[in-house]
C-alpha cells in the first residue's frame, strides 16, 4: 500500500506530494505547523493543537480560515487511507507562492500539507526509559510563542544533543533554562513541579497543558516560574513534555545524573496519568 498525504485539497501519492520552488515556507520559512500525536488511531488533543494553530495562523496573518471540522476529517481520512496505528500527523499551512521578495501578498492562496509519520512512544510499562539530555545555548528568536518551521535554532541544537548521544537539548538564555528543542522542561524540587510561565519565551506546549490539569485534579504542587541550569543540575526530578514525547524522565543532563541517574517516583506517577488519560479515557 502506497502511503497518502493531503496536499490543498487532494489526496496524493506521498511520493508525488510537492511544492513548487517559490513556496514562502521553502524561501522565507513563512509558515507555520503542528504536531498531532496518533495513539491507536485515536487523534491526541486535536481541538487544543486546532486553537494554537489559529493563534499562529493570527499572529502572522496568513490568509487561511480554519474549517475544524473539514481539517478533522481530513486527518481522520488520513489515518484511515494508510492504515495508520501510532505516530504523529504532520500539518502544515505556508503562506504560498508568490515571486521572490521578503515582504507578502495579503491574498496569496496557502499550502496546506498534511501527512503521517509512524512513531513508537516512550510509554510507562516495562520499556518505558529515562532520556539523557543536554544543555545549549537558545538562539532561536523572540517569537518562540508561535508554532512557525523557522526551526534552525532547534536543529543545530538538536545536532549537538544527537552527537552526544542525548534525547534532548535543553535550551539556555542567559543562564535560564526555555524549554527544549521540541518538549517543554519540568522540574521537580521538594515535591513541588515547576515549569517555564507560558510566554513569548518558550512554545506553550499542548501536552504541557493537558498535564497542568493533571497536576490541578492531583492537587500536586505546582508553580509556572523560570528557573536556572543550576537548579535544573541540582532538581529532585526532571521530565520533558510534547507531542512526540508525551512525558518523558530526563535522568542525566551533562554530566549531571538526575535522581541518582533513576526515573523519579513523580514523573512516574505523572507520566502514567498522561498515559491513561490519552489512551483509555
Ligand atoms: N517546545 C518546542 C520548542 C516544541 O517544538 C514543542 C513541540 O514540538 C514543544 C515545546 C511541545 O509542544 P506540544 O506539547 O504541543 O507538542
Amino acid at each position: 500500500m502506497s502511503k497518502i498525504a493531503y496536499l490543498n485539497s487532494k489526496f496524493v501519492k506521498f511520493r508525488d506530494a510537492k511544492v513548487h520552488i517559490e513556496d514562502r515556507g521553502l524561501q522565507f520559512s513563512d509558515s507555520v505547523y503542528e504536531v498531532v500525536a496518533v495513539f491507536n488511531k485515536v487523534l491526541i488533543d486535536f481541538d487544543s493543537h486546532l486553537k494554537r494553530l489559529q493563534f499562529s495562523l493570527n499572529e502572522l496573518n496568513i490568509n487561511y480560515k480554519i474549517n475544524a471540522k473539514k481539517l478533522k476529517n481530513i486527518f481522520e481520512q488520513i489515518i484511515l487511507k494508510n492504515n495508520f496505528k501510532s505516530g504523529i500527523i504532520y500539518l502544515q499551512i505556508t503562506r504560498g507562492v508568490q515571486s521572490r521578495e521578503h515582504a507578502y501578498k495579503e491574498k496569496n492562496i496557502p499550502n496546506v500539507i498534511i501527512y503521517s509519520i509512524n512513531k513508537k512512544f516512550n510509554i510507562p510499562g516495562k520499556l518505558f526509559i529515562g532520556k539523557t539530555a543536554i544543555t545549549t545555548q537558545d538562539l532561536r528568536w523572540k517569537r518562540r510563542d508561535i508554532k512557525t518551521v523557522s526551526l534552525l535554532a532547534n536543529v543545530i541544537a538538536k545536532q549537538i544533543a544527537k552527537k552526544k548521544g542525548a534525547y534532548e537539548a535543553i535550551l539556555i538564555d542567559k543562564g535560564k533554562v526555555t524549554e527544549g528543542a521540541s518538549t517543554n522542561v519540568w522540574i521537580v524540587k521538594n515535591n513541588t513541579l515547576m515549569t517555564h510561565p507560558s510566554n513569548y519565551d518558550i512554545l506553550k506546549g499542548i501536552t504541557r497543558d493537558s498535564l497542568k490539569k493533571l497536576i490541578k485534579k492531583d492537587r500536586l504542587k505546582f508553580k509556572e516560574n523560570i528557573f536556572t541550569k543550576k537548579q535544573l543540575y541540582s532538581a529532585d526530578e526532571v521530565f520533558v513534555t510534547g507531542a512526540t514525547s508525551f512525558v518523558t524522565p530526563i535522568i542525566k543532563i551533562d554530566n549531571y545524573k538526575i535522581n541518582k541517574g533513576k526515573i523519579g517516583p513523580i514523573t512516574l506517577k505523572l507520566s502514567e496519568y498522561y498515559f491513561r488519560n490519552i489512551c483509555c479515557d
